[in-house]
């Protein structure tokens, strides 16, 4: 790991001013460097900001700080009356040590486990453009299916992005240029032709909470997370799904694309329809139509799609 200054801030106007790279839990930044997939000359050191509340947001819904640690957000009592979803995904996430560490921004910001990215000796377009894939010929079992590209065919990893995904998550910005906001569904990127690039988050710029929309209290939910082991693990395939009580599923996929999928064509596909298997078995079809597998990994198309039964099946 090179040399680098470490500097601790106490508000957002100073974290800002300071620039450099934010740590926060450091659950994967750290690693990044230890690695030398990153380096970086200057970290500052958020974990001072006054940003670890949920609150509620006027008109409903609520309000996340940045900083609220994965163990905390999981079991808010709010949180698992009404956005259980969340909650779940959460908590089939990573270690307890990690999510007690692990923070909501962070969380969002975390990079891909694709092992050629890890390992600094094998190509890899996102550690370094225009060094070429190792994965797509290569040991491709736990990657893209969807969306991915000719350039990089790494998944997001995280459980949390998925459930805020089906959830409609609208993450609240600050940076050198003011406040911002950005819907879930534009803040993580496909891969194109910079798969070096995660996400829409600018240079200088800090996660400061995110928010969640208000959601009809009585609508079920549940989040699937296929792994190879029980705990511990990163997804292959993950869903969360939702129902409000007028019969209308939200649905997002993890473990399957460079962000969290929402499943729009299954979702728009079931309106209206009886909540039968024929339908969910036809919408998942329907959402998988496009998906795109390699030699590892394209048992990931029908285990997507039994995973979408499973979930609708589940909050019918
Ligand atoms: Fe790198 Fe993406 Fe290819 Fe993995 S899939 S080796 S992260 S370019």
């Amino acid at each position: 790991m090179n040399s680098f200054e470490y500097k601790r801030a106490t508000s957002v106007a100073e974290a800002l001013k300071e620039g450099g790279t934010f740590l926060a839990g450091g659950t994967n930044l750290i690693d990044l460097m230890k690695y030398d997939v990153e380096s970086h000359d200057k970290l500052v050191d958020v974990t001072r900001l006054p940003l670890s509340k949920i609150g509620e947001m006027p008109g409903g819904g609520l309000s996340i700080g940045a900083l609220v640690r994965n163990s905390d957000l999981a079991a808010d009592a709010r949180i698992v009356q009404h956005y259980g979803v969340l909650s779940k995904a959460i908590l089939q996430g990573a270690s307890p040590q990690l999510r007690n560490l692990a923070t909501t921004g962070g969380n969002l910001l975390q990079r891909t486990r694709c092992y050629y990215f890890y390992d600094t000796a094998l190509p890899c377009n996102k550690r370094e453009p225009g060094s070429g894939c190792g994965a797509i010929g290569g040991f491709n079992r736990i990657h893209a299916i969807l969306g991915q590209s000719d350039q990089c065919i790494a998944v997001h990893p995280s459980d949390m992005a998925v459930a805020m995904r089906v959830l409609d998550a609208v993450i609240m910005i600050d940076g050198p240029k003011g406040k911002r906001s950005l819907h879930i569904a534009d803040f993580h990127r496909l891969p194109g032709t910079t798969p070096n690039i995660d996400t829409n988050l600018g240079k200088g710029e800090l996660i400061t909470s995110v928010a969640l929309p208000h959601i009809a209290t009585h609508t079920k939910s549940t989040y699937i997370k296929v792994r190879d082991r029980q705990s511990y693990a990163f997804g292959l395939v993950t869903c969360a799904a939702i129902v409000d009580q007028a019969g209308k599923f939200r649905l997002a996929l993890g473990g399957v694309a460079h962000k969290p999928w929402r499943a729009t064509k299954a979702e728009d596909f079931l309106l209206g329809k009886p909540k039968m298997a024929e339908n969910f078995r036809a919408a998942a079809e329907l959402e998988l139509k496009e998906a795109h597998g390699y030699e590892h990994n394209s048992f990931k198309i029908e285990l997507a799609k039994r995973v979408i039964v499973r979930a609708l099946t589940e909050i019918s």
